[in-house]
């Protein structure tokens, strides 16, 4: 077995559900336990480990605060409710298999190469996503961050000092930046691209050009509850129906606006099947080629509803600095394709930071479900394009 193979085979069982995906959330005991892998692989090839203020972790060849700033690979290692096996710690255990390959052949690097586990990286659990490099970076507030709460209830603050991290320490982490020389992301492709590239023939790997601009808005829209056999249509206020009428809306204006736009997670209250709900909480996720055209489909959405939606995170068009882009586009002769799907390297470019990402092929395009697949052979080949740029650029 190789030693991709043997870090596959040990994050498998990990946070699995009974559905086959996967629910591995922000500092819960499932978290815990994905911590302890990176800590333990890391400790395996004799790299130090250290926590930054937001709690991502980061593994290093050698001192960065002496020799660096460094070249970073990663991603993470949280998942989306019922998610597939490869967004994130593909990112990672390809990291730290690529580093390995390069010790085989005896590449010494010029200056540090760190691999990071950013942390609540899906915003699965809090609902802000990269919730750990925007903290990192400042591009989240951290008295927002610590009062944000999960379904139970439960703060981010208190979460965090339950799986020992300090929640008062959080807030921009320049020391933790200044090590950072540039930041590569490998991720499994969330779309199609890859396959169809070169007119269908497809490309095991790819090279990210930006981000297209995204957010999440809520939407509140309230009613009055009552009896489901009792009262009389007319009488009724029914908020069940702005959340349909917003729906619909939310299809038709990204079909004519040429974006996509996707009401994935509802709240009802009371919930039951013979109450008409008192109220509805809806969350719109929008993107797009054109931020105007993501603006126009919320408005419209909005006025469906009869309701302003509130915005909870945008995202501007996030450019890979092109440097990066441009020498890893020609060194592995890789397809150059935008994604609209966010990522950390995303926050660390808006940052400023240089950053690139590395694209592997995944044949149905599926994602964010537990049927997100990418063969063992484009694997090996995004383990192989990650140790070329390192040799590359570390
Ligand atoms: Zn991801």
């Amino acid at each position: 077995m190789s030693a991709f193979e043997s870090m596959w085979a040990d994050l498998a069982p990990v946070g699995r559900a009974a559905s086959g995906g996967y629910r591995r959330y922000a500092w819960t005991a499932t978290d815990a336990t994905l911590r302890d892998w990176f800590r333990a692989e890391a400790g395996a090839r004799g790299l130090g480990v250290a926590t930054d203020r937001a709690g991502n972790l980061w593994a290093w060849t050698a001192d960065p605060d002496t020799d660096g700033p460094g070249l970073v690979l990663g991603s993470h290692l949280d998942s989306v409710p019922d998610g597939g096996a490869f967004d994130g710690p593909l990112g990672i255990v390809s990291a730290f298999a690529a580093l390995d390959l390069l010790r085989a052949r005896g590449f010494a690097p010029r200056r540090p190469v760190g691999i990071a586990c950013f942390a609540d990286e899906e915003g699965a659990r809090f609902g802000v996503a990269c919730a750990g490099s925007r903290l990192l970076t400042g591009a989240l507030d951290p008295d927002r961050a610590r009062s944000l709460t999960d379904d139970d209830g439960t703060t981010m603050a208190e979460a965090m000092a339950a799986a020992g991290h300090d929640a008062a320490g959080l807030g921009r982490d320049d020391d933790a930046l200044r090590r950072i020389g540039a930041f590569l992301e490998l991720h499994v492709e969330q779309g199609r691209a890859l396959a169809d590239a070169h007119d269908g023939a497809g490309a095991a790997v790819g090279v990210a050009s930006s981000i297209l601009p995204h957010g999440r808005w809520r939407l509140d829209l309230r009613g009055r509850a009552d009896h489901a056999g009792t009262t009389r249509l007319a009488d009724r206020d029914d908020p069940m129906l702005a959340l349909a009428a917003a729906v619909l809306a939310a299809r038709s204006a990204a079909e004519r606006h040429g974006t996509v736009a996707t009401v994935g997670k509802v709240r009802v209250r009371p919930n039951g099947v013979n109450a008409i709900p008192s109220s509805v909480t809806a969350w719109l996720d929008a993107r797009g080629p054109l931020e105007d055209a993501v603006r126009a489909v919320v408005d419209e959405v909005g006025d469906a509803a009869g309701s302003a939606p509130v915005e909870e995170s945008w995202t501007p068009a996030t450019a890979f600095d092109p440097e990066l882009r441009d020498r890893l586009g020609a060194l592995l002769a890789a397809p150059v394709l935008a994604t609209g799907a966010g990522h950390d390297a995303g926050v660390l470019a808006a940052a400023g930071i240089p950053a690139a990402m590395l694209f592997v092929r995944n044949p149905t395009g599926v994602s964010h479900s537990p049927a997100e697949h990418a063969d063992p052979d484009d694997c090996s080949a995004g383990v192989d394009a990650l140790a070329r740029a390192v040799e590359a650029l570390a």
